[in-house]
């Protein structure tokens, strides 16, 4: 995890330094708005600890500048102002966070851990094969950035064969995972293949690249290289 602090107060910024890394983060500094900007433009991090009162570049502008750049990176707002105002104008910008001076480095801490957990549930949300993309929150299914809409069961099939991405998935446990153990499976091994067929048609017909295997006498799996 790279972490960049953008922070003018010298001793502050290397203070947060130093715990981050203690912390195994990797954590980069710098000094004023300029830098800080160059830094968030030019390279990847993971998350942003930004200053609002900066030289050269104040934090709510290099702010705006990054979102505009459709950067995404996750920002921790440091500020010695209390006012709700540069809260407001913070959170308007883009910025996830807000933590207000000053404040003590254990506290500072357990924000940096939440947002970056906050983070990396987001990304898990997302499964993927190939082109193929399916966001487990919103259910929103795409491939190749087009959007497929699916019955309620094609789509619960299509997240389980996902999450067991590149192993065979038997009928039998499609069934229970979909319709649960209540109903007759042998009818419902059918209706697997049923439901399967319909996903085919909407997921791999027209597409070079099929993402649904049948293997034999076995069930379904699906993907990443066909
Ligand atoms: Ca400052």
């Amino acid at each position: 995890m790279r972490i960049l602090i953008v922070e003018d107060e010298e001793s502050l910024a290397l203070r947060i330094k130093n715990v981050l890394e203690s912390e195994k983060y990797q954590a980069e500094v710098a000094f004023d708005g300029e830098s800080g900007l160059e830094k968030a433009l030019t390279e990847e991090y993971d998350l942003i600890l930004l200053d609002i009162l900066l030289p050269r570049l104040n934090g709510i502008d290099l702010l705006k500048e990054i979102r505009r750049e459709k950067i995404s990176t996750p920002v921790l707002l440091l500020t010695a102002k209390d006012r709700i105002e540069d809260k407001v104008a913070g959170l308007d910008a883009g910025a996830d966070d807000y933590l207000t001076k000053p404040f003590a480095l254990p506290e500072l801490l357990a924000r940096v851990r939440s947002l970056l957990r906050r983070i990396s549930e987001v990304k898990t949300s997302v499964l993927s094969a190939g082109d193929l993309e399916v966001n487990t929150h919103t259910h929103e299914v795409k491939r190749g950035g087009k959007p497929i809409n699916l019955t309620t069961k094609e789509y619960a099939i299509l997240e389980f064969l996902l999450y067991n991405k590149n192993r065979v998935v038997s009928r039998l446990s499609i069934a229970e995972h979909v319709w649960g153990d209540n109903f007759d499976l042998f009818t419902m091994t059918n209706f697997v293949d049923v439901h399967i067929k319909n996903l085919r048609k909407k997921i791999d017909d027209d597409r070079e690249k099929k993402l649904i295997q049948t293997v034999r006498g076995v069930g379904y799996m699906i993907k990443d290289e066909a």
